[in-house]
């Protein structure tokens, strides 16, 4: 079987001339596919299940610009609603009643939600919220979780490494020791762990966050009863639980994983869905808690974009688009039958394989698993898992250029992009083995 090869000249050219011009040629590190191998596709334009390339190849898209493209990448309703929101300018610097209208439906949607601020990136919310639990308990620690992202705010880049973990050393030079010793981290699953981090640590820890259920260490569910023993830790040892459902807040259901599990945090982030495709981070919670938050409180944070009104308009449209009866059902469809499709085919091929999905986001990893942490998800093979992504990226399908991030699905994909994408699996499956 040979593999198709793929003009990509245009890309490389464009890649080479980034690469004097920005860090790496990218604006995040992601992008460059050096996880991977291969040089990254420079994209030219985006719609539905599709991505288009500058050479004009064209590809099925698994990444959706990391999430927010649950509807299919430039949505006709989506893109309607922006351009006649444009005509009355693109940003506001004041109230617009178009932020009532979004809190109203985040409210409504997100159980943990009383109320919400608007920011302009997931990171933005993680850093807020933390400032936030601080604030509210008086406390300077927190507890995350080995191979959670919360952005990359300095507290949250931790290196999760066994022995060094709850030492809190920075994961980057720059972020100050001082920093991040107040992050303490453990593996995620492990309720234990958090027991004994509450037992040596009295009445100093703020609060958990954690990805309720983990997308960027791969993707990795949360164990039956561990949300729950979070929920109850948290309660008696007077801290919050958070919920960064950047990620999964409108993906896993339209209530978030929070409504799934039906586990509901004290606080919650979100992020990615919530601005259907423009820069957009909120987070929220418990009134009492909320209501810290200046002007109402002591709390100081703000933002001049935030709130803009193209940004509200793409996210209200998106879910509007995404509370349509049957939504989750159909993505759930999607998912379940292209991650079935992927583990029969790397079976066949005698490829070690686990991996599972939950509505609209799915993963696996080139292993036998299970996986339920960071430190098991690294017996991935990344190796062939690189092999692997150039050998899909050749036959027309755009996944994630890590073994370590979670893939996503939206309401674009067809049965046919699906049945296209597992051709492309079985074969790429047999290419590598
Ligand atoms: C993407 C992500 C973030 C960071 O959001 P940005 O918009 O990239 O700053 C934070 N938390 C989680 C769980 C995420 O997936």
């Amino acid at each position: 079987m040979t593999a198709p090869t793929l003009n990509t000249t245009r890309s490389q050219e464009l890649f080479s001339a980034a690469q004097a011009l920005m860090p790496g040629g990218v604006s995040s590190p992601v992008r460059a596919f050096r996880s991977v191998g291969g040089q990254p596709i420079v994209f030219d334009r985006v719609k539905g299940p599709y991505a288009w390339d500058v050479d004009g190849n064209k590809y099925i898209d698994y990444i959706g610009s990391w999430g927010p493209a649950i509807c299919g990448h430039a949505h006709p309703e989506v893109i309607s609603a922006l351009q006649e929101a444009i005509e009355k300018g693109t940003s506001f610097g004041a109230p617009c009643a178009l932020e009532n209208t979004l809190a109203e439906m985040v409210i409504d949607a997100v159980p943990s939600v009383e109320m919400v601020r608007f920011v302009n990136s997931g990171t933005e919310a993680c850093m807020a919220v933390l400032r936030l639990m601080r604030a509210f308990t008086g406390r300077d620690k927190v507890i995350k979780f080995e191979g959670c992202y919360h952005g990359h705010a300095d507290m949250f880049l931790v290196k999760a490494g066994s022995g060094v973990a709850t030492l809190g050393l920075p994961d980057s030079p720059g972020v100050p020791r001082s920093t991040t010793a107040n992050t303490l981290t453990a593996p995620y699953n492990d309720l234990e762990a958090v027991k004994q981090l509450f037992a040596e640590n009295p009445d100093a820890i703020s609060g958990v966050i954690l990805e309720p259920i983990v997308g960027n260490a791969g993707f990795i569910q949360p164990e039956p009863g561990f949300l729950e023993g979070l929920r109850e830790l948290t309660k008696e040892h007077g801290a919050l639980l958070v919920f960064d459902e950047v990620m999964t807040g409108f993906r896993i259901s339209y209530g978030g994983a929070q409504a799934h599990f039906g586990v509901t945090p004290d606080l919650t982030t979100m992020g990615k869905v919530i601005g259907g495709g423009l820069p957009v981070g909120a987070y929220g919670g418990r009134r009492d808690i909320m209501e810290m938050v200046a002007p109402a409180g002591p709390m100081y944070q703000a933002g001049t974009l935030s709130g803009n009104p193209l940004a509200m308009t793409a996210g209200i449209k998106t879910l509007e688009l995404l509370r349509q009866p049957g939504s989750y059902e159909k993505l759930t469809a999607t998912t379940e039958k292209l991650i079935a499709g992927i583990k029969e085919a790397a079976s066949t091929a005698g490829i070690p394989i686990t991996g599972a999905s939950v509505s609209a986001m799915f993963g696996f990893f080139l292993c036998e698993g299970p996986v339920r942490n960071f430190e098991e998800a690294k017996a991935t093979d990344a190796e062939r898992f690189g092999k692997l992504h150039r050998a899909m990226l050749q036959r027309g399908v755009y996944l994630a250029p890590s073994a370590f991030e979670a893939g996503f699905t939206s309401l674009a994909h067809s049965d046919g992009d699906v049945e296209a994408t597992l051709q492309a699996f079985r074969e790429s499956f047999a290419e590598i083995a």
